[in-house]
């Protein structure tokens, strides 16, 4: 992995103007910064902006003014092509619905960061199998999701968000679905792979339980970023 020493965001707004109405202000200057191996949680209320703040840090959004820095690198300067492949290269997520492709099986879906450079070669697929036998799916590899329960078809994604090795791990309500024993041993996962890595990660959560074992916790209010400690 390039070394991505940094994650900066910088007074990041995020405004609708939607007719005549008055203006939508979903993210109101927020500032935030994090370091490789760090992880950090971000609660608030529902409609707060949580996922467009997450969105727009996994340069899937772009904001109305300020600045995101991934290491050296300003995502919204770089040309579609090029940030469709930096993000796939340097960024992993993990949704509340896992997202994974029905039809593949496990290890294919956790390979499937691999396909948009060609094929995955033997290192690739040798890590892919390591990561699956971490997330605890080795008698798994070869099943499809719809054979997984919900807390597999999360340890699946998990994989397959971390088979590039990501400097940043954006996770949106990765627990939602499930229930609190699985939340919880889910989130040990992603914990652990993420220190492991020593990559970044955000995880939105409305659990005020998984929030209390992240690093650090902001809270969104309104588009407006509190830090909690
Ligand atoms: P959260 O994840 O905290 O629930 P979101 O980031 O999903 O919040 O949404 C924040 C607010 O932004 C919501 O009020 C939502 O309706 C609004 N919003 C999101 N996308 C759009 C859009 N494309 N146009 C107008 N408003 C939007």
């Amino acid at each position: 992995m390039v070394p991505m020493n940094s994650l900066i965001a910088a007074h990041l707004s995020k405004t609708y103007h939607s007719g005549t109405d008055h203006p939508l202000e979903i993210l109101v200057d927020v500032s935030f910064t994090l370091e490789p191996g760090e992880n950090v949680a971000v609660v608030g209320p529902s409609g707060s902006g949580k996922s467009t703040l997450l969105a727009i840090l996994g340069t899937l959004d772009t904001p109305t003014s300020g600045s995101v820095a991934l290491g050296e690198v300003d995502p919204f300067q770089l040309s579609e092509p090029a940030l469709a492949a930096f993000r796939n290269r340097y960024i992993g997520f993990v949704f509340q619905d896992h997202h994974l492709l029905p039809q593949c099986t496990v290890l294919e879906n956790v390979l499937v960061p691999f396909l948009a450079d060609g094929k995955a070669d033997a290192d690739a697929i040798a890590y892919a199998e390591s990561l699956i036998q971490r997330v605890g799916l080795a008698d798994r590899r070869l099943h499809r999701p719809s054979q997984l329960s919900g807390g597999e078809k999360q340890r699946a994604a998990i994989a397959r968000a971390l088979v590039r090795q990501p400097a940043l791990l954006l996770a949106d309500e990765p627990t939602g679905n499930l229930d609190a024993a699985t939340a919880t041993e889910i989130i040990s996962l992603l914990i652990e792979l993420q220190i492991e890595q020593r990559s970044m990660m955000v995880v939105v959560t409305h659990s005020e339980v998984q929030a209390a074992r992240m690093q650090r916790r902001e809270r969104l209010d309104a588009g407006r970023l509190e830090t909690r400690e």
